[in-house]
C-alpha cells in the first residue's frame, strides 16, 4: 500500500487537474479507446466502460479557471458551472474528448448540449433524457433506447459492439466503486475525524477523472487506512449538506464548515457516483434491463428525480436518522433552479421533524467565506447548547 498522505495528494491533484491527464493518457495508450464527458449529475457509466470508453465527469471549473468567454455566452442571473464548462470547451481542456453527454438537469444543462453541438466539441454530443414514468414497459422501454443510443454512437466511433459479458463485467466493478464509497461513508459515519469531508470530496471527484478499476485500488487502500485510527475526536455536531448535487462548492466552503464546528458525515457533492443504491445485477442476459430496473428502483433522491410517492423530503429526513445527524445544511448554488425549488419542501419535513437547519447558497468561485464560517459556528453552538 502507499503512503496514506500519498494517495491523499494524488487525489486532490487529479480531482481538479481541469486538462484531465490521467485520463487523455489513458485514452493514448490503445487506438480504439474514447473519452466521453459526462455533465453532473449521473450517468450509466458502466455502458460507456463496456464499449471501450472512460467515461470522465465535467464538475465544473471551480475557482481554479478564469472565467472571460463563459461570461460573455451568459447571462448573469444563471448559476456559474455552466460558464466554467464553456470556458473550458473553447479553450483546450476538452480536446481529445470524442463525445459528450448532457444528462437532463435543468435548462442550463439543456442549452449547454446545443452550444457544444454548435461548436461541434468531440464528435457526439448528446442530451440525456430519463424516464419520468417508471413503468418497465414506458419507462423502462425509454430509458433502454436512450442507452442504446450513446453505445451506437460510441460504436460509429470505434467500431466496438458491447456485449452481455462485457456489460455484466463493468456493472461488477462500478458496483465495487459504490460498496466502496458506502464503505468509507459508513466508516466516517462512526469515526469522522478519520477522514475530513474535503479528503473524502477529493477521492470521490478523483474517481470521475480515472479508470474505475484504479480508482476501486484507491478506494480499498482508503478504506484499509481509515479502518484503523487516525486524527483525534472534537466536540462537533454532525450535519447532513445538500442541495450541492451539481455545480460543486469550492473546497473552501467545505473545509470551512469542517473548521465551524461541523462533521459532514453526508452530503450529495459527488451524488452521480453514489446515485445507484445497492448492487446491480451483474450476471445477466439483459443487463441493459438490470440498469433500467436500478435507475427506476434504486435510484437515491436527488431535485434531478421525478419522485412522486417517494418524496425526498422525507428521504433525507431518514437520511440523516440514519446518520445520527443532528441538523441540515441547505447549500445550493446560486440560481440552482432546482435546488432552490426543492429546498422549501425539504426544509418544511425538517422542521415537521425537529430537525434543525439552515441555509446559504455559493458559486463554485466564491473566494469569501468569512459569512459562512460564522453562520456555520452559530449553527453549531447553537445545537450543542440548546438541542
Ligand atoms: S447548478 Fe443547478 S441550475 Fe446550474 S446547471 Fe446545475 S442543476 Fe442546473
Amino acid at each position: 500500500m502507499k503512503h496514506f498522505d500519498d494517495i491523499l495528494s494524488y487525489c486532490e491533484k487529479a480531482a481538479f487537474d481541469l486538462n484531465f491527464t490521467l485520463a487523455k493518457n489513458w485514452k493514448k495508450e490503445k487506438q480504439d479507446r474514447v473519452l466521453v464527458g459526462y455533465l453532473p449529475i449521473y450517468v450509466p457509466r458502466e455502458i460507456i466502460h463496456a464499449a471501450n470508453g472512460l467515461p470522465v465527469g465535467i464538475m465544473g471549473a471551480g475557482d481554479r479557471k478564469q472565467i472571460i468567454k463563459g461570461d460573455a455566452y451568459y447571462q448573469s442571473y444563471i448559476c456559474h458551472l455552466p460558464r466554467g464548462i464553456i470556458e473550458m470547451a473553447l479553450d483546450t481542456n476538452l480536446n481529445d474528448f470524442d463525445g459528450f453527454l448532457f444528462p437532463a438537469i435543468c435548462d442550463c444543462i439543456r442549452n449547454l448540449s446545443g452550444m457544444f453541438k454548435l461548436s461541434r466539441k468531440g464528435k457526439f454530443q448528446r442530451y440525456f433524457d430519463y424516464p419520468q414514468n417508471f413503468d418497465p414497459a414506458i419507462g423502462g422501454a425509454f430509458y433502454s433506447q436512450e442507452m442504446e443510443k450513446v453505445m451506437d454512437d460510441i460504436y460509429r466511433i470505434n467500431g466496438i459492439k458491447v456485449t452481455n459479458e462485457k456489460l455484466n463485467y463493468a456493472i461488477k466493478l462500478y458496483n465495487r466503486n459504490r460498496k466502496l464509497i458506502e464503505e468509507i461513508y459508513r466508516i466516517r459515519q462512526e469515526f469522522p475525524w478519520r477522514l475530513s469531508a474535503v479528503e473524502t470530496y477529493h477521492i470521490l471527484r478523483a474517481g470521475i477523472t480515472m479508470p474505475v478499476e484504479e480508482h476501486n485500488e484507491i478506494l480499498s487502500q482508503v478504506v484499509e487506512a481509515i479502518s484503523e485510527e487516525r486524527g483525534e475526536p472534537m466536540d462537533n455536531i454532525r450535519v447532513v449538506v445538500t442541495g450541492s448535487f451539481c455545480e460543486q462548492p469550492p473546497i473552501g466552503l467545505i473545509k470551512s464548515i469542517e473548521m465551524a464546528g461541523c462533521y459532514i458525515v453526508d452530503d450529495d457533492f459527488m451524488q452521480g457516483s453514489r446515485w445507484i443504491l445497492g448492487d446491480i445485477q451483474d450476471d445477466t442476459n439483459e443487463p441493459l434491463k438490470a440498469l433500467t430496473d436500478a435507475y427506476i428502483n434504486q435510484s437515491t433522491f436527488a431535485s434531478a428525480y421525478y419522485d412522486v410517492g417517494n418524496p425526498k423530503g422525507k428521504r433525507l429526513v431518514e437520511l440523516v436518522r440514519s446518520r445520527n445527524g443532528d441538523g441540515v445544511i441547505f447549500c445550493a448554488a446560486s440560481f440552482c433552479d432546482p435546488a432552490l425549488l426543492d429546498r422549501p419542501m425539504m426544509q418544511k419535513e425538517c422542521d415537521e421533524a425537529g430537525i434543525p437547519h439552515i441555509n446559504f447558497q455559493f458559486h463554485e468561485n466564491t473566494g469569501q467565506f468569512k459569512v459562512i464560517k460564522e453562520q456555520a459556528g452559530t449553527f453549531s453552538d447553537s445545537i450543542k447548547l440548546w438541542v
